[in-house]
């Protein structure tokens, strides 16, 4: 059987704060992801114009409706957000405590979404990579991502016990903010930026000369175009618009 990830938050002034960290308005539309049975919901409809409720388990998805049923705002969608995605939108906020299996899919799209604040219970480790900065050892791709639209900090370690059942791994609640800048980037950018990260230990000369293979570009025509002391900087210690420039610079070579 799949794996659904159900811990369920029983800490119920864990689930207030969830949503006072959001700070939530009137105005806004929040999107939860993986509803169970709605005790996070109906918190959230209580404060929200709308709430987006999506849960892919017919028995929790039902007992959430009945709970629900009392609050005209909320969209409960029963099905798997990962098949769903495509067609979910509108929204300006996030606050959920997800199923940890499908957290960086789950991270990739909300990011591209540039929703302008996301609470979340992540699970530690996870929620380190994504507070993390460039120069960590924690930084990945992912991070990346995160650091390029959002600032993020860790407000709150969860205990297990908090959980029903009780998980074999540590929670985080993490807030991200989106930041107030105009970064914008490309999907080839970001491959170019994914495949460097493959190798984000190495120094980005290094790095690249998979990249220009898999380009169909000459590696000493990348170095030509790019400053020195960028290409003997190891790649996950570059800051994010960096990486935006230099992958920008590469995809102009292509033409
Ligand atoms: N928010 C609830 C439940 C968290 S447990 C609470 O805090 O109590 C995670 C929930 O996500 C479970 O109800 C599980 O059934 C649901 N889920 C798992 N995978 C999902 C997916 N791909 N799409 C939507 N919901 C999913």
């Amino acid at each position: 059987m799949k794996k659904l990830g159900q811990h369920f938050l029983i800490d119920y002034s864990i689930l207030d704060r969830l949503v006072e960290y959001a700070s939530i308005s009137r105005d806004d539309v929040v999107l939860e992801v993986g509803a169970g049975t709605g005790e996070l919901t109906w918190r959230l409809a209580r404060k929200a114009r709308k709430v987006i409720a999506v849960e892919i388990d017919e028995k929790l998805a039902l007992e959430a409706s009945k709970k629900l049923s009392i609050y005209d705002n909320v969209e409960l969608i029963r099905g798997d957000i990962l098949e769903l995605r495509k067609n979910i939108k509108g929204f300006n906020k996030v606050v959920s405590n997800p199923p940890y299996q499908i957290s960086t899919k789950l991270m990739y799209w909300l990011i591209m979404n540039l929703p302008e604040k996301i609470v979340l219970t992540l699970q530690k480790e996870f929620a380190q990579k994504i507070t993390s900065t460039p120069g960590s050892r924690k930084y990945v791709y992912t991070s990346f991502l995160a650091n390029l639209f959002y600032k993020s900090q860790i407000v709150e370690e969860v205990p297990r016990s908090f959980f029903k059942p009780m998980p074999k791994v540590d929670s985080s609640i993490i807030i991200m903010e989106r930041k107030n800048n105009e970064n914008t980037v490309g999907e080839e950018e970001l491959n170019i930026i994914k495949s460097l990260f493959t190798q984000r230990m190495r120094k980005l000369r290094k790095a690249l000369s998979s990249v220009a293979a898999a380009l169909q570009l000459n590696l000493k025509e990348i170095e030509k175009v790019l400053p020195s002391e960028l290409l003997d900087e190891r790649v996950y210690r570059l800051e994010p618009a960096k990486l935006c420039e230099i992958a920008k610079i590469i995809m102009n070579l292509k033409d």
